[in-house]
């Protein structure tokens, strides 16, 4: 190791990566019951994805109509096509009302009620009794709830002594030969220094993957850089094939317009003027679920009946509605479809197109947000010293489908549980083994070859066709043909990474290295993606085979393992879906035909 690398050494009890709302919903956990814990965030706290979450977090409170939070758990397995592991669910929907409870205790300003309770809003596939009426479940601060919990854990964080690296891009995992986590190593962006983090664990938080594909909702900043680190650790992310489309990014922007618009009323409309959801979903219409809002849209385009010059889009309507209720409740969305379509929400409907935006795969872990790995045959073996949470961990509340306003919450009750699980892990100050001769080498060695990176490709070009071939080839319908083809394309990427050019030499502010070591993070699961998705031969949730129309539970009730090895190359394994409850109170929600 030359002068260039020198390590700051760090130790802490726990180190937290990510610091969007999973990140920091943990670290104040974790600070709370005494545990001296860094979080590392390559942008500032409350620039984090989180930030741009609208339409709400979802929790059984029951302010605006009856509601039980068996009924959230019957919606999201429904949601998840039955990929979810029912025991994460039932904790995911049991703990939710007090988790929004904490967030108000913490200053989050909800919006509110006559009365002054939360306010709750309809949100798609969110139902009461069981799938039979339509539930007010998503509670909401305006369409900036994202930017309000935030901004609250924030603060919250900081109060109580959080320590914080601004700025600071973590480059790799430390693990040892018995496979147990160490630490990790990160670059401070605005000096060029080089820190080692030793950790009794470290919670990974760092967010989805949506920039490896062209048009999506998500911040250019969401490049899984946590997932890619845990596939360098030979480690297997989960469920990767399934990649949700929200069905109204803003044509052309893609920008999100949230699901709460169609909550308030909003509906959409073809070139004959038709509400063509009636015919989709004839019983929640607007407000089915997702994918099945997406692929109703992209089948009216393609049978011809698209909006526009070219006919390939839809249109969103508000215009029917008070403006007074518009300004009151969609602020946020009204100004976005300003700046980005032109429209005036109050008189035009706004063009949109589904565009990628969430990533129910990524890392597995069961609901105390521990990663799992396949040992001896055992999927469930814990991985010591790691946990994830947030949209980079897959615990598999989402399974194939993720219900809207269920992210937020999903972050705010495992954000917490690691924080409970930390606590019994670890003591404050706990004795840690020195580090290995070596450890974080592997981080430097990466480092050193994209800084020296002298071929003749730029990052930038090759990130294009990787985000090309996934918006093409890996899109809302697939079929045996369009992924091979993606496959391909992808595997042809990989194979000019050793020509890469990255011109800058400095480690100081350098945006053509770091731009490389996010391409380097999301075109290993960009590879992940598209083997996940040749491999399963049925269409559950959000992936949806053209070629094998049916979900297949007989076949296909199981989770996919992928690893990805240091030459791009793929290996899938599979996991059975935990089919079980927690508790007596529910039992094991049986697969049926999922229809809205
Ligand atoms: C436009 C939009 C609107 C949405 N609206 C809603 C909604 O209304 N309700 C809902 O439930 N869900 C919503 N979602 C989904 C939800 O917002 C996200 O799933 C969620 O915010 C992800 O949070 P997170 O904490 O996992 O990650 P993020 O908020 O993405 O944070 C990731 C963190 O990791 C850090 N990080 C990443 N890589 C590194 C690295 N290498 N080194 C150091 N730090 C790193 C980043 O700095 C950041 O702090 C929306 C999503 C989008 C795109």
């Amino acid at each position: 190791m030359t002068a260039d690398y020198e390590f700051h050494d760090h130790t802490f009890d726990v180190v937290v990566v990510g610091a969007g709302g999973a990140g920091l919903r943990a670290t104040l956990g974790c600070v709370e019951k005494g545990l001296r814990t860094a979080n590392i965030t390559k942008v500032f706290p409350t620039r984090s994805h989180t930030v741009a979450a609208q339409g709400g977090i979802s929790a059984s409170l029951g302010n605006m109509g009856p509601d039980d939070w068996r009924w959230h758990m019957y919606d999201t397995v429904k949601g998840s096509d039955w990929l979810g592991d029912q025991d994460a669910i039932e904790y995911l929907c049991r703990q939710a009302p007090e988790a929004v409870y904490e967030l108000e205790h913490f200053g989050v300003p909800f919006s509110r009620t006559e009365e002054g309770k939360i306010y709750q809003r309809p949100f798609g596939g969110m139902t009461t009794n069981f799938g039979e009426g339509i539930a007010q479940r998503t509670c909401a601060a305006a369409d900036r709830t994202g930017h309000a919990i935030l901004h609250t854990l924030y603060g919250q964080s900081v109060r109580h002594k959080a320590e914080f690296y601004i700025e600071y891009f973590a480059i790799d995992l430390i693990m040892d030969d018995e496979g147990q986590c160490r630490g990790v190593v990160a670059l401070d962006m605005a000096t060029g220094e080089v820190h080692r983090f030793r950790a009794s664990l470290v919670i990974l938080a760092t967010g989805g993957y949506g920039r490896a594909y062209f048009s999506a909702t998500s911040a250019h900043t969401c490049t899984g850089d946590g997932n890619a680190m845990v596939l360098r650790a030979g480690l297997p992310l989960q469920d990767m094939e399934f990649v949700q489309f929200h069905p109204t990014g803003i044509y052309g922007a893609g920008c999100l317009i949230t699901e709460g618009a169609r909550g308030e009323g909003g509906y959409l409309t073809n070139s004959e003027g038709e509400r063509f959801m009636e015919r989709y979903a004839p019983s929640a219409k607007d407000l089915a679920s997702r994918d099945v809002v997406s692929r109703s849209m992209t089948v009216e385009i393609r049978e011809g009946r698209g909006v526009g010059a070219e006919k390939d889009h839809i249109f969103l309507h508000l215009d029917h509605l008070d403006p007074a209720i518009l300004a009151e409740r969609l602020p946020g969305i009204s100004e976005s479809a300003r700046i980005f379509a032109g429209v005036d929400v109050t008189k035009e409907p706004i063009p949109v197109l589904p565009t990628v935006h969430y990533n129910m795969g990524g890392i597995p872990t069961n609901f105390h947000g521990e990663v799992l790995t396949l040992k001896n045959g055992n999927p469930d073996t814990v991985v010591p010293g790691l946990m994830a949470i947030g949209e980079a961990a897959c615990v598999s509340v989402h399974g194939a489908n993720r219900l809207g306003s269920n992210s937020l919450i999903d972050l705010v009750v495992f954000g917490r549980a690691a924080g409970l699980r930390a606590a019994e892990l670890v003591s404050p100050g706990q004795r840690q083994p020195e580090l290995a001769k070596g450890a974080g080498d592997n981080a430097i060695a990466r480092l050193d070859k994209f800084r020296n990176a002298k071929g003749s490709t730029p990052t930038a070009e090759l990130r294009l066709k990787m985000q090309r071939a996934m918006q093409e080839d890996v899109a809302v319908f697939r079929t045996g043909e369009t992924l091979v083809s993606g496959q391909k394309r992808i595997a042809d990427v990989v194979s000019g990474i050793p020509d890469i050019r990255v011109t800058d030499r400095s480690l100081i502010w350098n945006s053509d290295l770091i731009e490389t070591l996010e391409f380097d993070n999301l075109i290993v699961q960009a590879v992940a993606t598209v083997e996940g998705a040749v491999n399963r031969q049925e269409s559950r949730g959000a992936h949806a085979r053209e070629d094998f129309p049916d979900r297949d539970d007989e076949n296909w009730m199981k989770h996919t393992l992928c690893w990805v090895d240091d030459k791009g190359k793929p290996a899938i394994d599979y996991r059975p879906v935990h089919a079980y409850t927690l508790s007596n109170d529910i039992e094991y929600i049986k697969p049926k035909a999922r229809v809205y």
